[in-house]
């Protein structure tokens, strides 16, 4: 997960009771960074705007700009009315540091961990759900997609752990290992798709993670 900072003015239609405008999506995928807030899929062709607290006929959770997120469809599936979800919206939970994202070590990685780092109901429901998003395989089709997310995260992971080689290889040239130090720098930022997974890769060595928390957003 990672933090969003939501833009303070609503988006116009959510005045005239409208949730559908092009102006709401339009912002969300703006403040979300392109990316559900859930799984990090980036640029999905099929997102849901999710009402973060299900409205159940509700106005004012049907158009209140802080209630409304952006998520892939197939997690808007996966969470369903579920509440008690961290708020990634919310400067005071540090979305990151809250849920520990192990990455897959191969791209045929049947599971992947998923950990509540503090014993807050809330983080740990969260956790859980995440878990369910990358490995539950309870029908044909969440295993078919859940093997692709695996490997696509894997993937990304992959692009950071060969400069992570590079920048621990003795063999490496001084060169070689400043230029892999600054696209590890580089990957840090939330803007990137599974961000989670990389930043986790490198908070797992205090001495790396030293190195580069001016660049963990
Ligand atoms: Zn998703």
């Amino acid at each position: 997960m990672f933090n969003v900072t939501r833009r303070e003015t609503s988006p116009e239609s959510l005045n005239e009771k409208s949730w559908r405008g092009k102006d709401v999506a339009e912002a969300l995928r703006i403040d979300f960074l392109d990316k559900c807030y859930l799984c990090e899929s980036k640029e999905t062709l099929s997102f849901n705007i999710e009402h973060f607290d299900a409205h159940r006929g509700d106005d004012e959770k049907k158009y209140e700009w802080t209630n409304l997120f952006f998520a892939c469809a197939r997690c808007n599936n996966f969470k369903g009315t579920r509440a008690n979800i961290l708020d990634c919206t919310d400067p005071a939970n540090d979305a990151l540091r809250l849920i520990k994202h192990t990455p897959p070590t191969t791209p045929y990685s049947q599971t992947i961990i998923i950990e509540p780092m503090s014993d807050d109901p809330v983080v740990i429901e969260t956790a859980d759900l995440i878990r369910e998003i990358f490995n539950l395989d309870d029908t044909g089709n969440r295993m078919v997609a859940g093997a692709y997310l695996r490997k696509k995260v894997f993937r990304r992971y992959y692009e950071l752990l060969r400069h992570i080689n590079t920048y621990e290889d003795d063999y490496s040239l001084p060169r070689d290992k400043d230029l892999a130090l600054e696209h590890i720098k580089n990957l840090m930022s939330k803007k990137h798709e599974y961000s989670a997974f990389l930043r986790w890769a490198v908070l797992d060595s205090p001495e790396l993670a030293g190195l580069v928390e001016d660049f963990i957003d």
